[in-house]
């Protein structure tokens, strides 16, 4: 097993960077169905322009690179100890490489450890097989879709769907009601896994287990496979679209899987994923350690970049520090191209400028939700990794306030904001930008310089505050100034559309 720790870093970096063929197909089908010149087509140009640069570059495909997971099979008698210890071993080097963003937090502290290593970080399954092969399996999902996983407990009254029982009809009705609460922030169009069955934990594994089938793969199960089915129809009437922009694409894969259950439990529980469905898998030698293949590299794909057609008449360049005149210039539907310095900002910058002041001035600035992956080089200088934006509906409870108390012109993230934000954007004469999530590379190619950070120490990288140098930084304004939410639209647009599957199918 000599090789074995390096056949693990082949797998973690080929994962975080390079999305798999059916993937790629999936998300091609979704480029050629949309509307051209659309919002959600501008999102889809740009996610492939940043699947393209990812596996150029080698960098992480998005910059959150989620919950290491892996599911290993081992042939009986292999030593999972000397595994296990291996397996954290190339964790920790492909994230000292920059190919995994430093994701693993202490609860009770919040202190990073650094290394994406810790109590249950990453998550590895051992499972044992009669075959003579090591079969591994890693997924890399991040936090926003993790966040919108989802379980039922059936029976139950579904909002917009009513009586939901426990049958079928029910089941169909959980699934579709799972992808209408994704929303954009989930960075749809998101990918489901669906277990039936089973009880509150092993619901939520199994469930994530589906996301291992391929996508062009065939249930057995011959009622699951018209589900699925049916789902894939009509699971894109409800006009989520990508980014959560409106669009015909809301979902690209549906997986479901059976389990028994305890006669008085009835869970359908719903693993949602984002587009930057990151998974991967090999076929190892157990007396070497070497790949002997590829699980998902089948088919090939041709994701190519396009020259996007719409928009050039609504652009608008902003230059921070902005002024409050320009910002109530904008509209929902304006496509921004930042410049200037840009400051991010996530959970622990929000709850900290609650009660204290910031670092630097932000009046007039712009704050990104985002947690970067960045790496020093010799001289000690910062270099921007990934730089995608994060889920912004976390700040909802901080973020009209810090708007108004430092002045700030421009919040950006993924996911939209509420109705408190809404309102203080209006009062502030603020806007709120929404970026294309999992863009980060893309987004990376815009940061010219990183100026400077603070709270490295206190919150690690991830939630640290960088001072950026932007260069045509792009994003869409969808909440403006006065009081418009393209994601409240939508919103309600698809809550109508739900309504509409509430009669019984089955
Ligand atoms: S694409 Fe979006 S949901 Fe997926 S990991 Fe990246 S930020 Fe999170």
């Amino acid at each position: 097993m000599e090789h074995f720790e390096e056949s693990l870093l082949k797998l973690i970096i080929d994962t975080s960077t390079n999305l798999p063929p059916d993937v790629r197909r999936a998300v091609e089908q979704a480029q050629i169905r949309e509307e051209i010149g659309s919002r959600a087509a501008l999102a889809l140009e740009t996610i492939v322009e940043n699947v393209l640069l990812a596996e150029e570059e080698q960098g992480p495909i998005c910059q959150d690179t989620g919950m290491p997971t892996f599911e290993v099979h081992t042939p009986v008698g292999a030593n999972q100890i000397v595994m296990e210890r291996q397996i954290k071993a190339a964790v920790a080097e492909a994230t000292r490489l920059g190919k995994l963003r430093t994701n693993s937090v202490d609860s009770l502290t919040g202190k990073n450890t650094g290394d994406n290593l810790g109590p249950g970080t990453p998550v590895i399954h051992f499972h044992q097989w009669e075959n003579d092969e090591i079969d591994v399996r890693l997924i890399l999902k991040g936090g926003g879709c993790e966040n919108k996983n989802i379980q039922y407990s059936l029976p139950m009254e579904l909002p917009g769907l009513g009586k939901t029982g426990r049958d079928l009809d029910g089941i169909r009705k959980c699934i579709m009601h799972a992808v209408y609460q994704a929303q954009g922030q989930g960075c749809s169009a998101g990918f489901i896994g669906v277990s039936i069955g089973g009880d509150r934990t092993s619901g939520y594994q199994h469930a994530k287990e589906q996301l291992f089938r391929h996508l062009d793969d065939h249930n057995p199960i011959k009622e699951l496979a018209e589900l699925e089915s049916y789902i894939m129809e009509h699971a894109n009437e409800l006009g989520v679209g990508t980014m959560g922009f409106g669009g015909r694409i809301s979902l690209l894969g549906c997986k479901i899987g059976v389990q028994n259950r305890l006669p008085a439990s009835f869970f359908v529980s719903v693993a949602y994923n984002c587009w930057a469905f990151r998974r991967q898998g090999v076929r190892i030698d157990p007396r070497t350690g070497e790949i002997l293949n590829w699980i998902y590299k089948q088919g090939t794909s041709d994701l190519k970049r396009k020259e996007f057609a719409g928009f050039s008449d609504k652009v608008k360049v902003l230059r921070a520090p902005i002024s409050e005149e320009e910002i109530r210039a904008l509209h929902v539907g304006d496509v921004v191209l930042i410049s200037g310095e840009m400051h991010t900002g996530r959970d622990a910058i929000h709850k900290y400028l609650m009660d204290h002041d910031a670092p630097v001035s932000l009046e007039g600035g712009v704050l990104y939700h985002c947690g970067p992956v960045m790496m020093k080089d010799d001289e000690g200088k910062w270099h921007v990794k990934a730089a995608g934006p994060t889920t912004s509906a976390r700040e909802e409870p901080y973020q009209a306030e810090i708007i108004q108390k430092f002045g700030l012109r421009v919040v950006m993230g993924k996911g939209g904001m509420g109705a408190k934000t809404l309102a203080g954007l209006k009062a502030s004469g603020a806007v709120y930008l929404n970026a294309i999530g999992g863009a980060a590379q893309y987004y990376a190619k815009s940061v010219e310089a990183v100026d400077g950070v603070d709270y490295l120490e206190e919150f690690g990288i991830p939630e640290a505050m960088w001072h950026l140098q932007v260069d045509g930084f792009p994003a869409i304004v969808t909440m403006d100034s006065h009081g418009n939410s393209l994601h409240a639209d939508v919103d309600d647009h698809s809550f109508k559309k739900l309504e509409e599957f509430a009669d019984p199918v089955y």
